[in-house]
């Protein structure tokens, strides 16, 4: 039975950083793979999705080419098998280099295959039983399938399968208005196919505020996507060669009949076929890992990083995770989940950069604020770009001065909340940041002259 110092299962976002840190620590470290190497960012995940997004983008402008005075003659087309084309080129050599940098390391075994525990310090693959002191759990998540009548009599579409679509959808339905579905649905309706997202809550993005949300919606509806809220899809069926959902919509029903189906509704851990009765780890009733604040299971010697571990749900908390189990175990350095701060950005367009509490979290809290917000029309280069949609907000404790939280949806919002989320990492009062001298003509040179304008939060 090969023997190691440490397992690795799963090659997502934390799993081959940790495992090049293990082996340069002089640890014989195994890594076990069984689909593509990189896991979801790089093959169905943040990579490929915002490739397409580009290409929607590019779609986007080229139709208002007239508002920046730029004639184009005839129709605007696009040709989904470029599309497509495009985001294998850009997927691919991610995908290899993971693959290769890990076959290639001196000190890495590499298997592919199923990864199951039968002990506590023995994992099998493929009839293979490899034993390790350490093991580590990277093993990510899958979509979730809602368990809806008829749902699996038909031919639907998850993120994963949406990466081999090379055609035009005529009408793409979209169950779940999050973050996922949202960006397939903008990025599809640009691409020119008839767009309807089904959700059932009150509201898209529930996690974020209302006023967020709505701004959203109404992007979207401006667009020509068809947004349907409080709409339960109680039931689905095949149509000829169309797929026809029953829906529900406070007390009223009606059908939704579209050419394509993606399901959208959620992620859950691939926790279910891993083995971990057998080793003794725990689980929430949902299926995630559970891990203390160091990503240590309930078992002692092995950890949970990533997605499973129900701790995150975004490839910077995966990378997170690698750096406090490596600083934790590695460099005597001692690193906590807890020390982060949550941050995230949604990349539609205009995209929606996220750093700490939302205005309705500060609120619950209690704690004595200071809002500011700021709607895009206002910002300088935002007009100059003739991209003026969405508002930023920022949240102020006003005793401490500390920044609370920031929602930016517009132009490079994306990008503009990381001067606000360094800010709030060092701990710093707003006011450093109101007396930064920032560049002209940027959209972050208004984050200090917002910071000017804080108002109680009533
Ligand atoms: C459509 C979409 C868009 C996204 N966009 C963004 C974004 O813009 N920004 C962002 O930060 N995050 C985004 N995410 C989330 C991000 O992709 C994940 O949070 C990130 O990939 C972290 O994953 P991970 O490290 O937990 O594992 P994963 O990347 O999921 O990798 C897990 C790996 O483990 C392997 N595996 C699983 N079980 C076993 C087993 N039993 N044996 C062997 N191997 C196994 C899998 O094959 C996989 O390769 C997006 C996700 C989706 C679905």
């Amino acid at each position: 039975m090969p023997n190691y110092d440490a397992i690795v299962i799963g090659t997502g976002q934390s799993g081959p950083a940790l495992a090049r840190r293990l082996v340069a620590a002089d640890c014989n470290v195994a890594v076990i793979e069984r689909k593509l190497f990189g896991g979801t960012c790089v093959n169905t995940g943040c990579t490929p999705t915002k490739t397409l997004v580009a290409s929607a983008y590019a779609a986007h402008v080229v139709r208002r080419a007239a508002d920046y005075g730029v004639k184009i003659e005839g129709a605007v087309n696009v040709d989904m098998k470029a599309v497509k084309a495009r985001k294998d080129a850009v997927v691919a050599p991610s995908r290899n280099g993971v693959e290769r940098s890990l076959k290639t390391l001196k000190g890495c075994t590499v298997y592919e295959g199923h990864a199951r525990f039968v002990a506590e310090k023995e994992v099998a693959v493929d009839g293979t039983e490899l034993t390790a002191d350490r093991t580590f759990i990277n093993v990510g998540a899958r979509a979730a399938i809602p368990p809806i009548p008829g749902l699996d009599q038909v031919s639907y579409l998850t993120n994963t399968s949406m990466m081999d679509v090379d055609f035009l959808p005529p009408h793409l339905v979209i169950l779940g208005g999050s973050y996922i579905g949202l960006e397939f649905g903008q990025a599809y309706r640009r691409f020119g196919s008839e767009v309807t997202i089904i959700e059932s809550g009150p509201r898209l993005i529930a996690r974020e505020d209302e006023d967020i949300s709505q701004a959203i919606a109404d992007f979207f509806r401006e667009e020509g996507i068809d947004v349907r809220l409080d709409s339960k899809v109680v039931g689905v069926e095949k149509q000829g060669n169309s797929i026809a959902m029953k829906v529900e919509s406070v007390g009223r029903s009606s059908q939704v009949v579209g050419t394509h189906l993606l399901v959208a509704v959620g992620r859950r851990p691939n926790t279910d076929d891993l083995g971990l009765d057998k080793a003794g780890v725990a689980t929430d009733a949902h299926g995630y890992i559970q891990v203390d604040d160091q990503l240590r299971t309930n078992v002692a010697g092995i950890w949970a990083l990533g997605d499973c571990n129900g701790r995150g749900a975004f490839t910077h908390t995966s990378w997170n995770d690698f750096e406090i189990v490596a600083a934790n175990l590695l460099d005597n350095e001692e690193r906590r989940v807890s020390d982060r701060i949550t941050a995230y950005a949604l990349y539609t367009d205009p995209p929606l950069g996220r750093a700490g509490m939302t205005e309705a979290q500060v609120r619950q809290s209690g704690k004595p604020a200071l809002i500011t917000t700021m709607a895009m029309e206002d910002v300088s280069r935002a007009y100059e770009k003739g991209e003026t949609k969405g508002f930023m907000k920022i949240l102020v404790d006003r005793d401490s001065k500390q920044i609370l939280g920031a929602s930016l949806l517009g132009l490079s919002g994306d990008e503009v909340i990381h001067c606000i989320l360094d800010v709030m990492y060092a701990k710093a009062p707003y006011t450093v940041l109101q007396r930064a001298m920032h560049i002209h003509p940027t959209v972050s040179e208004f984050i200090p002259t917002m910071l000017e304008d804080l108002q109680p939060l009533q």
